[in-house]
């Protein structure tokens, strides 16, 4: 049968080229978004406000003056010191994180400037073993902790983590310890401490420094708790109420003490820093890269901060 087979040989099928992904879908209003123009807009959706998760070089693109950041402590890597293994090997699972994300563990910690105000910022990754909290992050943060006293500025902690890293046993959860030990020091130093929490921030990393801020500001829609919305749902055998454990509703019971945006996060950072320290700062990186367009939608969103209190005081 002639007529199925090539006429000419050597005419190979061709390889489907691997496309980047240009659009996505919202997960907050089901839109279409073109991904550049995401990234534009802080991986925020222009229609419905969702935010997306980022990576932590996005924070520093968008907090750090000059998108300067002096890193420190990145060579600390986890060792898998029960030689653990579920479903994955813990060892494979730390390569494979490493390889993804070029990055050694779930946290980077280092020194930067917001708006002129030096800062000691640590910044952690979700997408390291869903941000994790191990002998790595633990350490690092302890050492950043140290940093601010030794540097006298204040320090800021953005956490996006699902918990304690179980592979890690025991040693992970001694970290509640260590990071809340350290974390006094500093109070004890007269320094402040701003914890941001975004999506999501569980588990371990709730229970200790997460919580411990001398402001908790929280992203918009963010996931924060102890135990996750589906185990409480099991446990309790209830309907939980709409946006349980979401940003809006830890504010209205008072767990966090704002609702951020991402696009005014630089700017209310630059309002606790200059009355919460002593530092002066010229004019010129005061105002930064503070743009009237930056400025304007904080003040929409200032405004609904309002309603959100309006409701919280109305339905107590
Ligand atoms: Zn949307």
């Amino acid at each position: 049968m002639d007529w199925f087979k090539r006429a000419k040989e050597g005419l190979k099928p061709q390889k489907k080229k691997e496309m980047p992904e240009l659009w996505l879908k919202c997960t907050g209003c089901g839109e279409i978004i073109y991904k550049k123009e995401l990234e534009k807009n802080f991986n925020v959706c222009t229609k419905c406000d969702f935010h997306f998760r980022q990576k932590s070089s996005d924070y520093i693109a968008q907090l750090l003056d000059d998108n300067q950041f002096d890193e420190f402590n990145a060579n600390i890597s986890s060792v898998d010191f029960l030689k653990f293994k579920a479903l994955k090997k813990y060892s494979d699972q730390l390569k494979a994180a490493v390889k993804k994300t070029g990055q050694n563990d779930a946290i980077r910690t280092g020194f930067g400037k917001i708006c002129g105000y030096e800062v000691v910022i640590c910044i952690m990754d979700f997408s390291f073993i869903g941000g994790s909290m191990g002998s790595v992050v633990g350490e690092k943060i302890a050492r950043a902790t140290d940093e601010a006293i030794k540097r006298h500025v204040p320090l800021i902690i953005i956490s996006a983590s699902g918990g304690a890293r179980m592979m890690e046993a025991a040693i992970s959860l001694m970290q509640l310890a260590k990071t809340s030990a350290r974390l006094t020091k500093l109070a004890e130093a007269g320094l402040p401490f701003i914890s941001i929490v975004t999506d999501p921030t569980t588990g371990g990393v709730t229970a200790s420094y997460a919580m411990l801020g001398d402001f908790i500001l929280a992203e918009p829609g963010a996931l924060i708790g102890f135990a996750g919305p589906r185990v409480i749902k099991q446990t309790i055998g209830q309907d939980l109420p709409d946006g349980f454990q979401r940003s809006e509703f830890q504010l209205k019971h008072g767990f966090i003490d704002a609702v951020i945006s991402r696009h005014e996060m630089k700017e209310r950072l630059r309002e606790i820093l200059e009355f919460s320290t002593d530092t002066q700062v010229d004019e010129d990186a005061r105002n930064g890269d503070l743009s009237a367009d930056s400025i304007s939608r904080l003040v929409s969103v200032t405004k609904m901060d309002e309603d959100t209190l309006d409701q919280g005081i109305s339905t107590n």
